[in-house]
């Protein structure tokens, strides 16, 4: 494997599980200096084991904690040269908007939109005082495609996700710091699989929209986020990165 991200220092949040674990052990394999961050400590202390980095147990929906992570990374390892802001919940109490209560809603917006602002907020400083960084947060293809099996506050705060983060690509772009939105199709990763793939008639009914006709893996993100990540994607920022085996691409997919 070339080490493109040799020596690069990347913190990865929701780093125990899914994507952001995949993402970890492939940085790893690219030579980054990984920092594992999770809510649960277990998961995210074994991912940074395995990766040879270190553990840090945040919630990304705590102001205070977010910053004092991104401070203490540059206390300790000089830089922070990658951010990948990717925790995220879809809890089972988020639903159809007539039967989303406010709580659920605010909690999955703070958890997985105001995260991703309090990240970029306190990223950002220590990629301009280094002149370069780059930042992918994760959308979904939820944010380019609705459905009828609603998470109404799932979706809203993807849609967030992915404006915010077009316009911290455009607003930085001059200062070396690249903001990418990733935008996953649907990943066979434990929140997707509790969610809807357990029962057959549930899965077919997603899958026949998706070309490929099939789930993609939490491997085929975490090449995508390696790619963003490094200098081979120099030119690419503000972007709305999408790696969905062609859903947002189809009409009539294949039998
Ligand atoms: P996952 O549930 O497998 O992993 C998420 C990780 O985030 C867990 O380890 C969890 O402990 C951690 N986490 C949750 N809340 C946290 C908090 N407040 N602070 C710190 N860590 C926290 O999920 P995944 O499927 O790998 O999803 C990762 C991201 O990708 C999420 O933002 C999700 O919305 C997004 N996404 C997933 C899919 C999919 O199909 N799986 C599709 C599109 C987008």
């Amino acid at each position: 494997m070339q080490a493109r991200l040799q020596d690069r220092v990347a913190v990865i949040t929701g780093a125990g599980s899914g994507i952001g674990l995949a993402t970890a052990r492939r940085f790893a394999s690219e030579g980054a200096k990984v920092v594992a961050v999770d809510l649960n400590p277990d998961a995210g202390k074994a991912a940074a084991k395995e990766v040879g980095g270190e553990f840090v147990a945040v919630d990304v929906a705590d102001e205070e904690a977010v910053k004092a992570l991104f401070d203490g990374v540059v206390e300790r390892h000089g830089r922070v040269d990658i951010a990948f802001n990717n925790a995220g919940i879809s809890p089972p109490d988020d639903d159809s908007i007539l039967d989303t209560g406010i709580e659920a809603w605010e909690r999955v917006l703070k958890v997985n939109t105001t995260s991703v602002y309090y990240c970029c907020k306190y990223v950002i400083p220590h990629m301009l005082a280094q002149g370069k960084g780059s930042i992918i947060n994760t959308a979904s293809f939820v944010a380019l495609l609705g459905a009828a099996t609603s998470q109404i506050a799932y979706t809203a705060s993807k849609g967030a996700v992915l404006s915010m983060t077009r316009e911290l690509g455009v607003q930085f772009a001059r200062q070396g710091i690249r903001v990418n939105a990733l935008c996953p199709g649907p990943i066979a990763t434990p929140l997707l699989m509790e969610l809807f793939a357990k029962d057959p008639e549930r899965a077919a009914r997603r899958l026949v929209h998706v070309p490929m006709g099939r789930f993609g893996n939490p491997e085929e993100i975490a090449g995508a986020v390696a790619f963003l990540a490094s200098d081979d994607a120099s030119f690419i920022t503000a972007s709305t990165f999408v790696v969905d085996g062609g859903i947002t691409g189809a009409y009539v997919t294949p039998l």
